[in-house]
């Protein structure tokens, strides 16, 4: 029977942490499940080590900024994120769910959403992704020098938490999609096949949904387009199910709710409002001149080593490595007083990329202030403003990197930006279609259910209704099973 005759529980949207993960717990639990993913299935040989554009445009949805400071990467792959991101997995420390948020002076997350509510389902992702934190010998050298800043200069700073397995060559590729079996271990690789083999699963790939509809008859039809072409191409296939969950990520579930709001008149007014790009900030330390060098981005499972030594204080977190070095020293760097570009700085970069610079990723927990759109073909349109909260944020972590690198030696670099300290784009986009107790303020309810659309459901990134301070995916995808668990258990299944 083909899937366009087959008749399914749920439907799926994005199969990243926010997709797969339900579809793994939906499955096990016998509910018939479609997944549809924009993305392209793939096999390990089909991976290169490339930072060529065109090779990583297949792999990552990349939307700009409409003031075209930022550039936001998303996911376009089976897998979502969990194929290419960095392996970062660590649990969000309680603080960051009791963020109120300064416009409405409430709690941002949902009073029973919180660290202790998700342990249990950290604990079932970590387990599943085979998480676990890197001994000092898988870090890299860069990552041994960045910790070492830390050290020298009275800081903390310990091993990361990775999904790696005993097959990573340490080849420092992770986010091209890793070519090598039992290297990085993602949501396909080891949870896919436990969803498959109950043979309750479906998958469409390369198929994009349009826009989803409620139907009289109860439920909801998702209309899908082939993914090569645009939004504004007519719906070529309809699926129909009781239920249905949006887990496209930020950059996929908002503008879909945004394409179908013909359809679903009743939808909050928050739809894309409150998010937040995690408070990443992005920037470039020179290591001192007296350590040794770290041979660039080559390196054991990218670079391994996490701070958490601002936390207590300024909900501040920080590893090294986030992009590829040259990439970043590149393109968007200056040295303080110096320019972005010319003579003086190609020999700087020149003499330092490979052995002193270290990219580092930044995040905190800031107020979610950036807005979504959609643009006339039906894309994301992302407005990140500049308030006076994010440029608190900058100056904090200017002051904290300065001191760490005056107290050892080093060097902070900035963006080749007039005004602008550091880079303000990432990977971490947060909120949008968040979870809230009221309607005013979120789009989902605290079970993930669209206000008024009983049955539909999201359950990604664009849920998270603030920024965690840390790498976001662990939280995602715990939330993720949270939300199908109490799905699983609202209809009498169980989870
Ligand atoms: C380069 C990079 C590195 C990162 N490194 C880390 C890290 O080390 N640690 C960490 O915690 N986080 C990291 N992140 C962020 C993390 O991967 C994301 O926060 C996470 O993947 C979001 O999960 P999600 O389920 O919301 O969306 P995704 O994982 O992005 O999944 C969404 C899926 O939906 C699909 N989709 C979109 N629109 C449609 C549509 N209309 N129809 C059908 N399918 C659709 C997409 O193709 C995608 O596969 C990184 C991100 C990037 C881009």
């Amino acid at each position: 029977m083909t899937i366009e005759n087959q008749s399914f529980d749920v439907i799926i949207v994005g199969s990243g942490y926010g997709g797969l993960l339900p579809a793994y717990q939906l499955t096990q639990a016998g509910f018939k499940v479609l997944l549809i993913e924009r993305g392209k299935a793939w096999q390990r040989n089909m991976f290169r080590h490339s930072w060529a554009p065109e090779y990583l445009g297949g792999l990552f949805d990349i939307s700009l900024s409409t003031s075209m400071k930022d550039i936001y990467r998303g996911s376009k792959i089976f897998g979502g994120g969990s194929v290419m991101n960095d392996k970062v997995h660590h649990r969000t420390p309680s603080e960051a769910f009791s963020f109120v948020d300064p416009d409405t002076k409430r709690a941002a997350w949902p009073s029973n959403v919180h660290r202790e509510a998700l342990n249990p389902f950290y604990k079932q992702v970590e387990e599943l992704l085979s998480i676990h934190q890197l001994s000092w010998e898988e870090v890299s050298r860069i990552g041994g020098n960045f910790a070492r800043m830390f050290a020298d200069a009275g800081l903390s700073c310990d091993r990361n938490n990775f999904n790696v397995g005993t097959g990573c060559v340490h080849c420092g590729f992770c986010e091209a999609g890793c070519q090598f079996p039992g290297g990085k271990l993602n949501l396909v690789s080891e949870v896919f096949h436990l969803a498959l083999e109950t043979g309750n699963l479906e998958v469409k790939v390369e198929t994009s949904v349009k826009t989803v509809a409620p139907v009289r008859s109860g439920g909801y039809e998702v209309h899908c387009i082939s993914s090569d072409k645009s939004y504004k191409a007519p719906a070529t296939s309809t699926f129909t199910a009781p239920r249905v969950i949006l887990a496209a990520g930020p950059i996929g579930t908002v503008p879909l709710l945004f394409r179908s709001k013909a359809h679903l008149p009743k939808l909050s007014s928050a739809l894309g409002k409150w998010i937040s790009n995690n408070g990443d900030m992005n920037f470039i330390l020179r290591t001192p001149d007296s350590y040794p060098d770290h041979l660039g981005f080559r390196s054991a499972t990218s670079t391994g080593v996490m701070t958490y030594a601002f936390w207590d204080e300024h909900h501040i977190t920080m590893h090294p490595g986030m992009a590829p070095i040259p990439v970043f020293a590149g393109v968007d760097a200056r040295r303080e007083g110096g320019l972005a570009w010319g003579l003086e700085h190609k020999h700087f970069v020149k003499k330092n990329v490979v052995n002193r610079l270290i990219p580092v990723n930044a995040m905190g927990v800031v107020p979610a202030e950036i807005k979504m759109e959609i643009d006339h073909d039906g894309n994301a349109k992302i407005h990140h403003p500049r308030t006076k909260a994010l440029e608190e944020h900058a100056n904090i972590l200017y002051r904290l990197m300065k001191g760490v690198c005056q107290t050892v030696g080093g060097e902070l670099l900035i963006t080749g930006i007039d005004g602008e300290l550091f880079d303000m784009g990432g990977n971490h986009i947060l909120g949008g279609a968040r979870m809230s107790e009221q309607k005013s303020t979120g789009v989902v309810n605290p079970s993930g259910e669209v206000f008024d659309y009983p049955g539909l459901y999201v359950s990604d990134a664009s849920s998270i209704p603030g920024s965690l301070g840390i790498n976001p995916a662990l939280t995602i995808g715990a939330n993720a099973m949270r939300i199908g668990h109490e799905l699983i258990r609202s209809v009498g299944g169980k989870p």
